[in-house]
């Protein structure tokens, strides 16, 4: 493995362009558990079908009682290394753009600006109906004091602003990415299974347009034989490892 941190080092330092996407392997070290993780993750306990959109519009409630069962803890998350990490080498100058599928905004806390969120974020919510924004703390209270799914006054079911299954992505939102992804020299996917597309067709469009490609992820990824570097760890502790390394101390 020491040869492959040297060798991210070297990518690392030798480009000038890094784009990271992140998954939700980057937040279980922040206390907000995955999906896919053998043991911890969220399809363990749940149905997958609580995050498609046709089964959210039948059973709203079943949503709502997993946002507060399930993913109670990203409400009050901390950022961890790897978020303050992506922030710090954003102002270095070296990270251009973070690319995520997380909606729990910690990339932003972590002190990194320039985030495409490809599957919205928990900060707001909309009316399914007329459109109304909502602060998502608001609609976390109506559900906990009516033990109902929140309803705006037109009678639209309220969802939060997140891409559920089923959900087109946000249009700017992924062409950005895929942009991002064409332009840069070092691509680094952290803590995702790579099998959510669209999100996981961007390493190999930055492969096939001539980026290195370094996977850092606890399992394996169907991409892996694409990249030129995987490490099978924690993220934080490799970046950790990085950042020493670059810092020369
Ligand atoms: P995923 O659950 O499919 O995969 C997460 C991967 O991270 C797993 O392969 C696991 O082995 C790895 N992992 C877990 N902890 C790690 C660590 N400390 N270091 C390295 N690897 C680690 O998640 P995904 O690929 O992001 O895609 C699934 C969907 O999960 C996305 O749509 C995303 O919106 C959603 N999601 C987001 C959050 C969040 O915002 N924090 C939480 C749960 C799910």
């Amino acid at each position: 493995m020491s040869n492959q941190i040297e060798q991210l080092v070297e990518y690392f330092r030798s480009s000038n362009y890094i784009v990271v996407l992140t998954g939700a392997g980057v937040s279980t070290e922040s206390g907000i558990p995955d999906f896919r993780s053998p043991k911890s993750g969220l399809w363990n306990k749940y149905s997958p079908e609580i995050v498609e959109i046709d089964y959210f519009m039948r059973y709203p409630e079943a949503f709502y009682k997993f946002l507060l069962d399930g993913i109670r803890d990203t409400f009050n998350a901390k950022p961890n290394f790897t978020h303050y990490f992506l922030g710090k080498y954003e102002k270095k100058g070296k990270i251009k753009s973070i690319i995520t599928q997380n909606i729990d905004g910690l990339h932003q806390k972590g002190g990194s600006e320039k985030v495409l969120e490809l599957h919205g974020n928990m900060r707001k919510a909309i009316c399914m109906k007329c459109g109304k924004k909502f602060k998502t703390e608001e609609i976390i209270k109506y559900y906990k004091e009516k033990n109902e799914a929140p309803k705006c006054s037109c009678g639209g079911i309220i969802k939060p602003d997140v891409v559920f299954f089923g959900e087109m992505l946000p249009t700017d939102t992924l062409n950005e990415a895929f942009s991002e992804a064409e332009r840069c020299d070092l691509f680094i996917s952290l803590g995702s299974s790579l099998v959510v597309t669209p999100a996981a067709l961007l390493p190999h469009r930055a492969k096939e347009t001539g980026s290195k490609l370094a996977i850092i992820n606890l399992q394996n990824t169907p991409l892996d034989r694409d990249a030129d570097i995987v490490i099978n760890e924690k993220v934080s502790y490799i970046l950790k490892q990085l950042d020493r390394k670059l810092e020369n101390v």
